[in-house]
């Protein structure tokens, strides 16, 4: 009986680390950045644990200058770590994949293609035959509410229709991981709103994995599993809470707001700590 018992863990636990590279979508292992310039060193990060489940939705929460895009920008691929790994499916983060998107504040499109066109760039990179290409365009451009908007220019679509371009651009090439960073943080009040149930929507359609950047306590609470809450200087992380809210939240659900006013002691928590070492360091 005990020996049945043993061997069915052992199978159990193998399985388990088989399915490993699966179902971690990304690993961070002690990450830090230290920015070195002639005239001073910024510790941007200290050393960063942290592990991201595959179809998972975290937000990092945090104020301004503690680390949030530099987090994001190595496990995009597009800044080097100090020191420490990140795992992306599987595989050591390098340099840049089309299996790891970032979206900024600004959408990133180009101004002289139209929606369609901006949406089919990557896929023509990748030498995506033109039939599939616009097939493929044409389901992302639905799934982001554009339709009827194919042939309009950049310059002629508010601030909630580019960042829903990009969002198309970016699903279009089917990346695992969309890195957001402050997506929705220059468009007004309304317009995020309308944004947060459309993304909570297309990710749980698409099932894809979503680090979301932002400093938006109530945004972090309306679309995370989980939000990780980050203090500066040096940049860190100082929280984490599971946010098991049913879905589609609402922004003034009481138990939304209480949550929020929850992570929110912890935030201000970091940043007071942070006033008390100047003060520190003044007197
Ligand atoms: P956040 O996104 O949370 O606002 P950042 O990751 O942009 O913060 O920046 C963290 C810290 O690193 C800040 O103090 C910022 O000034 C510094 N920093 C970011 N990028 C650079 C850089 N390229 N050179 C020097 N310092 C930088
Ligand atoms: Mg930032």
């Amino acid at each position: 009986m005990g020996q049945q018992i043993e061997t069915d863990s052992q199978v159990s636990l193998e399985a388990a680390q088989n399915n490993q590279s699966t179902l971690i979508a990304v690993s961070v292992r002690g990450v830090s950045k230290t920015f070195v310039s002639s005239r001073k060193i910024v510790e941007a990060l200290h050393p960063v644990d942290l592990e991201v489940a595959t179809g998972e939705f975290v937000c990092f929460l945090g104020p301004s200058g503690c680390g949030k895009s530099t987090l994001l920008n190595i496990i995009a691929g597009l800044e080097e770590a100090s020191d420490g790994t990140v795992w992306a499916n599987g595989k050591e983060v390098k340099g840049p994949g089309t299996d790891r998107i970032l979206l900024f504040q600004e959408a990133a499109l180009f101004p002289w293609l139209d929606v369609q066109h901006n949406v089919e760039f990557g896929l023509q990179q990748m030498g995506t035959p033109k039939r599939k290409r616009k097939e493929i365009a044409q389901r992302f451009i639905e799934l982001v509410h554009l339709k009827g908007f194919e042939r309009s220019y950049i310059h002629e679509l508010s601030g909630g229709m580019r960042q829903r371009a990009a969002i198309a651009r970016a699903l279009a090439i089917d990346p695992q991981i969309l890195l957001m960073d402050e997506p929705f943080g220059a468009l007004d009040a309304l317009t995020r709103d309308r944004l947060h149930i459309e993304v909570e929507s297309i990710w749980s359609q698409t099932r894809k994995t979503i680090l979301f950047v932002t400093h938006n306590v109530r945004e972090a609470v309306a679309l995370g599993d989980r939000v990780i809450v980050f203090a500066s200087r040096p940049g860190r992380i100082v929280g984490e809470f599971k946010i098991d809210l049913p879905r589609p939240r609402n922004l003034e659900d009481h138990n939304l707001v209480d949550k929020a006013a929850e992570i929110l002691q912890v935030l201000k928590a970091g940043i007071l700590e942070r006033e008390e070492d100047l003060r520190g360091a003044i007197h």
